[in-house]
C-alpha cells in the first residue's frame, strides 16, 4: 500500500514536471488571419482607424506594456526556416503608433497573435495549470468534456472558452465607448482563442502511439512536445513560403474557402471547434508520425533542421500527402472558426451601422 501510494505520488510529480511547458498553438496567426479578412468586404468600411492608447482596467491578465507597433518588425526570407517553439519568441507583427492610423483588416491580423506575448504569463489560475503548460497553456489549450486527460479526464479542462468570451465583452464595451481600435483590438484577442482550438495539439493532451515504452514518462511527454512543436514550426514556415509566393497555396485555399457556421457566443464557438478539432486529433496525430518519422519518438528533445524542413515540403510520397491532406483539414478549420468568429462580431455588435 505504502509503496502504491509513494509511486502514485513520484509519477503526479513526474507529469507535472512535464507538462509544465509553454506552447504557441499556430505560430503565425497574424499570417493565416490576414488571408481570411483579405475577403472580407464589410471590414473595408475601418479601413483608417486611429490608434487609440490602452485605458482600460483588465486585472485578470498579466500586467505587461501595451505595444503599439513594432520597430524591429522583418519577415523571414524565403530560404530561412525559423523554429518558432525553441528559438527565443520573435514578433511578427508591424501595427501602428498612437495617433498614427491602422486598418482593421492589418490590425486582426497583427494582434491575434498577442495573447501568445506575455498577457497570460505567470498567473497564478488553478492548481490544474501544471498539467497544461503553466497559466498559458491553461488559457491556450482546452481539453473537452469526455476526452481522456491528465488529472481530471472526462472533465473540461482549460480556460479558452471564458478567455475568448472575456475579451469579446471588453470589445463590445469598446465599441459602445466609440473606442473603434480598442473594439477590434479585443476582437483580435478574443480571436486567437478560437483559432487555437483548431489546432489539435491543443485539445488533445495524450496519444496512445506517443507512449515510449523504454522512457514511459520523461520519454512520452518529450515525444508529445516533439511532434506539437515541429508540427507548428513546419506550418508557419510553409504558410509564410505559400505567401511569398514559393509555394502553391494551397493551406491559403484551405484557409479561405471555408465555410462560417451560425454562433450562439464565442464562448460556445470555442467548444464547437475543439470538439470538431479533437475528434480529427488521432488522425494528425498519426500522419504526424508517419510524415516527420519516428525521429522524434523521445526521449531525446529533436527539432527539424532547416535541411529537412525544405526537403520535407517537396515530398510527395503517400505519407506526405496524408499529412498534407491532414493539415488542409485543420486549416479549414481554422478558417471556419475565424468567419463564424467575426461574422458573429459583425452581427451582434451592429458593426454595418457602426460609424467609423
Ligand atoms: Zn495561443
Amino acid at each position: 500500500m505504502k509503496f502504491r501510494t509513494a509511486a502514485n505520488f513520484c509519477i503526479t510529480l513526474l507529469i507535472i514536471t512535464i507538462f509544465s511547458s509553454s506552447a504557441y498553438a499556430w505560430a503565425r496567426h497574424d499570417l493565416m488571419t490576414s488571408e481570411v479578412v483579405r475577403d472580407l468586404g464589410w471590414l473595408d468600411k475601418f479601413g483608417n482607424m486611429t490608434v487609440t492608447e490602452y485605458l482600460y482596467d483588465d486585472p485578470t491578465v498579466s500586467q505587461i506594456k501595451i505595444q503599439y507597433y513594432n520597430k524591429e518588425y522583418k519577415e523571414l526570407l524565403p530560404d530561412e526556416f525559423y523554429n518558432h517553439a525553441l528559438y527565443e519568441k520573435r514578433k511578427f507583427f508591424n501595427g501602428s503608433p498612437v495617433g498614427d492610423s491602422i486598418s482593421a483588416k492589418q490590425l486582426l491580423a497583427d494582434f491575434s497573435d498577442e495573447p501568445d506575448w506575455e498577457l497570460d504569463q505567470n498567473l497564478e489560475l488553478s492548481w490544474m495549470q501544471a498539467f497544461s503548460g503553466e497559466s498559458q497553456g491553461y488559457r491556450h489549450m482546452y481539453y473537452p468534456a469526455l476526452s481522456f486527460h491528465m488529472p481530471m479526464g472526462g472533465w473540461p479542462q482549460g480556460q479558452t472558452p471564458e478567455r475568448a468570451q472575456h475579451f469579446y465583452d471588453l470589445a463590445k464595451t469598446s465599441f459602445e465607448n466609440g473606442d473603434t481600435y480598442w473594439g477590434f483590438r479585443f476582437l483580435a484577442r478574443s480571436l486567437h482563442y478560437v483559432q487555437d482550438m483548431s489546432q489539435p495539439y491543443h485539445t488533445r493532451q495524450f496519444y496512445w502511439e506517443f507512449i515510449n515504452l523504454k522512457d514511459p514518462f520523461y520519454g512520452t511527454i518529450q515525444t508529445i512536445k516533439n511532434y506539437h512543436f515541429v508540427y507548428e514550426s513546419y506550418i508557419g514556415n510553409l504558410f509564410r513560403l505559400e505567401q511569398q509566393g514559393e509555394m502553391p497555396k494551397t493551406l491559403i485555399s484551405a484557409v479561405r474557402y471555408s465555410l462560417p457556421v451560425e454562433v450562439e457566443s464565442p464562448e460556445s464557438l470555442v467548444k464547437y471547434v475543439a470538439r470538431r478539432s479533437y475528434w480529427q486529433s488521432s488522425n494528425t496525430m498519426q500522419t504526424s508520425i508517419g510524415f516527420f518519422g519516428e525521429s522524434y519518438m523521445g526521449p531525446g528533445a529533436v527539432s527539424m533542421s532547416t535541411e529537412d524542413f525544405f526537403y520535407s515540403i517537396r515530398r510527395g510520397d503517400p505519407a506526405a500527402k496524408a499529412f498534407e491532406q491532414d493539415v488542409e483539414r485543420r486549416l479549414t478549420l481554422f478558417g471556419k472558426a475565424t468567419k463564424s468568429f467575426l461574422e458573429f462580431a459583425r452581427r451582434d455588435l451592429k458593426l454595418d451601422e457602426y460609424k467609423s
